[in-house]
């Protein structure tokens, strides 16, 4: 069979929610076949996934079936009318994921965050139509993952996706790779024309925290998702804690609100658009408010530069967060919200008491 013609990927990267599943990685023809058909007949695949090459932490583990699982995918993919798509890290994997039609490629984490990799895959992709998707690096660089976007659609690929899977950081957080979602936020209005998917399976790399986690991720405006699926997650060769099989992923969608970004209708908009500049009324006042709280903090710095003590009065601060922390459920506001608040007034409070310091230093 021929790859997927380019008028049904343009109709398929439309299509809301966009759900790809299928297992972290191809085993064996028999475990993709399995897995394929059951997905099928949960009719809510879109894209077939399965990892092919898998970079994997430590040498030694299960490191993919290679080109040979290209053939089972092909195989299976004809049998059961799912496209497919496939990781590539270098450009002989794309090579050899283009010879098996391949409808979709996508960018690991860990090959987004090197430059010469991403470049190799680019011009590898030159001349070459076919959709990729990149998910993020695995640091919180968002920069690095623009960069990424701009070196596949400089080598000309229209259909470019972006895929949220959630970011390393040291220390324990209950999740694989801390979501971040606030980054995820602000590169889906970075790039708001591109298809935003969510991975939640690399996000939480346990099955548990997976249902509400797929939710976070719809309420805050994802397109889609990938997540990982297989006939019997807990014999997995890579990534079992996390996988599902496809029954369970069809039980979580049951539950799930699909919400839609927008609506057409004249009534939503109107109720919305009053929401909405009464918000844009909220920010217009706190940030007066914030100045003018600034311009009292000027006048402090004057009279601790007059009578020599130092900014940062401790004491002082402590008294003020307790006292805020302390109306958080009254105010119906987290205190997570309200400390990271506070730092942030502090901060900028202590900025302009210094510039007040500065000023008299350079009269004297
Ligand atoms: C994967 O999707 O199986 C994978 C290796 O993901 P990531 O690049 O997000 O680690
Ligand atoms: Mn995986």
């Amino acid at each position: 069979m021929s790859a997927t013609s380019s008028e049904s990927l343009q109709i398929l990267w439309q299509k809301r929610p966009f759900i790809i599943s299928g297992p972290c990685s191809a085993e064996t023809e028999d475990q993709l076949r399995e897995t394929a058909f059951q997905l099928k007949s949960t009719n809510r695949i879109d894209l077939l996934r399965a990892g092919i090459w898998k970079p994997r932490t430590k040498p030694g583990l299960f490191e993919g079936v290679g080109a040979k699982g290209l053939a089972w995918l092909e195989q299976v993919s004809n049998e059961t009318g799912l496209p497919t798509t496939v990781e590539v890290a270098n450009a002989k994997q794309v090579e050899e994921a283009l010879k098996h039609n391949v409808s979709v490629l996508w960018i690991g984490a860990r090959t987004t965050v090197n430059p010469f990799s991403v470049q190799e895959l680019a011009d590898a992709l030159r001349g070459v139509k076919i959709p990729v998707l990149i998910k993020n690096p695995i640091n919180p660089d968002l920069d690095l993952w623009t960069g990424a976007v701009e070196r596949i659609a400089g080598a000309g690929i229209e259909l470019i996706g972006l895929i949220h899977r959630g970011f390393s950081t040291f220390g324990e957080t209950g999740y694989r790779n801390n979501p971040l979602w606030q980054l995820a936020i602000e590169m889906h209005l970075r790039h708001p024309d591109l298809l935003f998917l969510t991975d939640p399976s690399h996000i939480c790399g346990r099955r548990d925290i997976i249902p509400e986690t797929i939710q976070r991720a719809i309420d805050l405006g994802s397109d889609g998702l990938m997540i990982e699926c297989h006939r019997d997650p807990d014999q997995a060769w890579s990534d079992a804690a996390q996988q599902l099989t496809p029954l369970q992923l069809q039980q979580i969608f049951e539950k799930v609100i699909w919400r839609k970004v927008d609506s057409s209708s004249s009534q939503y908009h109107t109720a919305l658009d009053a929401l909405r500049r009464e918000i844009n009324q909220y920010d217009e006042e706190v940030l007066q408010i914030l100045s003018r709280r600034m311009r009292v903090a000027e006048k402090i710095g004057q009279y601790k530069k007059e009578h020599q003590i130092t900014i940062l009065q401790t004491a002082r601060w402590q008294e003020l967060s307790r006292r805020v922390l302390e109306k958080s459920e009254q105010l119906g506001l987290t205190t997570t919200f309200l400390t990271q608040f506070l730092a942030a007034i502090h901060m900028e409070s202590i900025t302009h008491q210094k510039s007040v310091l500065d000023q008299l230093q350079k009269k004297s």
